[in-house]
């Protein structure tokens, strides 16, 4: 109901929110990728500096290949017994409070920061900084450390291109303004290590990870003239390879490229749900398909849970696309 949403926060009103605070608990979303956790990681490291106490919560674990980012040790599934009444949850990266799964306890509205960059963002905070026009959740937070006046260390400075190289696709998606461009220079005239992400991030795969690759696209469907591509990972290919969840990420990129394809959808029923990843060329807005059936994200990329099984899910994602005009 768009009366209840709570107003945008200004960047001012955010930083002043920022100050008043002794302590923190940066919250990143379920499945985690670089710029939920490099966008808390980055804030965490600035306001620490300023002498504030910061807890990095995940409900999961730290996927392997972000494991790299400097704090991502110190990321836990446990909140300290002696936390704040008054701690700030700041969740990043995450259109609603249900992305951050089910173990953190009930809040008070009033110890909520929204920092996000999601179309239909459910403004869920007291605080809600959402900027869609921004390429990642890290440059959001940018804003906030540039307003603060924290200095921007490499670690900082990694944690931030990282965000920014994770949501661009390593500076590909359509995301990549030359502001975005100039962003990333700068920040690794900082001190950012950008081989290090592009080593860890993008090129160094795990074996498993390239056979779950070669296997799904040998089983790939073309739909709709060519216009749709899209395929499936069972349990028994995951566990015939050896792989697991984290191996799937990349995988729809990869579909989207297939030459003349608009959508790319990768079902992936295994771990006891189906979870559907949805990219698309630039026409279909997949942030529209998946809020159809229960997901969400951006309009060139997005995401859903489905409440069905894998037929289901074929069947129920076929027709929310051809719902917005594939
Ligand atoms: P991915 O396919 O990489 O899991 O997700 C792509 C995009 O969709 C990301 O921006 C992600 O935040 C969003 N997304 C993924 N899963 C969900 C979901 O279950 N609910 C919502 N609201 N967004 C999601
Ligand atoms: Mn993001």
């Amino acid at each position: 109901m768009s009366e209840t949403l709570v107003r945008s926060s200004t960047t001012q009103e955010v930083v002043q929110e920022l100050r008043r605070r002794t302590q923190f608990v940066m919250v990143s979303h379920l499945k985690p990728d670089g710029d939920t956790l490099g966008a808390g990681l980055a804030l965490g490291l600035a306001l620490k500096s300023l002498g504030k106490k910061v807890v990095y919560f995940q409900e999961g674990e730290v996927p392997r290949n972000l494991r790299f980012l400097p704090e991502a040790d110190l990321v836990t599934n446990k909140l300290p017994a002696d936390l704040a009444k008054d701690a700030l949850f700041v969740f990043g990266d995450m259109s609603n409070m249900a992305r951050a799964g089910e173990a953190l306890p009930k809040l008070e509205r009033a110890n909520v920061l929204d920092i996000d960059h999601h179309l239909g963002n459910e403004h869920f905070g007291a605080f809600n900084y959402v900027i869609e026009d921004e390429c990642s959740t890290g440059t959001c937070v940018l804003r906030l450390l540039k307003e603060l006046g924290a200095k921007i260390t490499p670690e900082i400075a990694t944690c931030l291109l990282t965000t920014i190289m994770t949501d661009t696709g390593g500076f590909i998606h359509s995301n990549t303004t030359a502001e975005v461009l100039r962003t990333a220079a700068w920040l690794v005239d900082l001190g950012a290590e950008k081989e290090r992400i592009t080593e860890e991030v993008f090129t160094s795969k795990r074996f498993e990870a390239q056979k779950l690759l070669g296997a799904v696209l040998s089983r790939a469907v073309l739909d709709d003239a060519g216009r749709y591509c899209w395929a499936v990972i069972d349990q028994k290919l995951i566990d015939e390879l050896g792989a697991d969840y984290e191996d799937t990420e990349d995988i729809v990129n990869q579909l989207l490229a297939v030459e003349g394809v608009e959508v790319a959808a990768l079902f992936k029923d295994f771990e006891g749900a189906v979870r559907v990843s949805l990219r698309s060329s630039g026409r279909v807005n997949v942030q529209a398909v998946a809020s159809r059936v229960g997901g969400g994200g951006h309009f060139r990329a997005s995401g859903l849970t489905y409440p069905g099984n894998l037929q289901e899910a074929i069947a129920g994602v076929h027709s929310a696309l051809y719902a917005e005009g594939l």
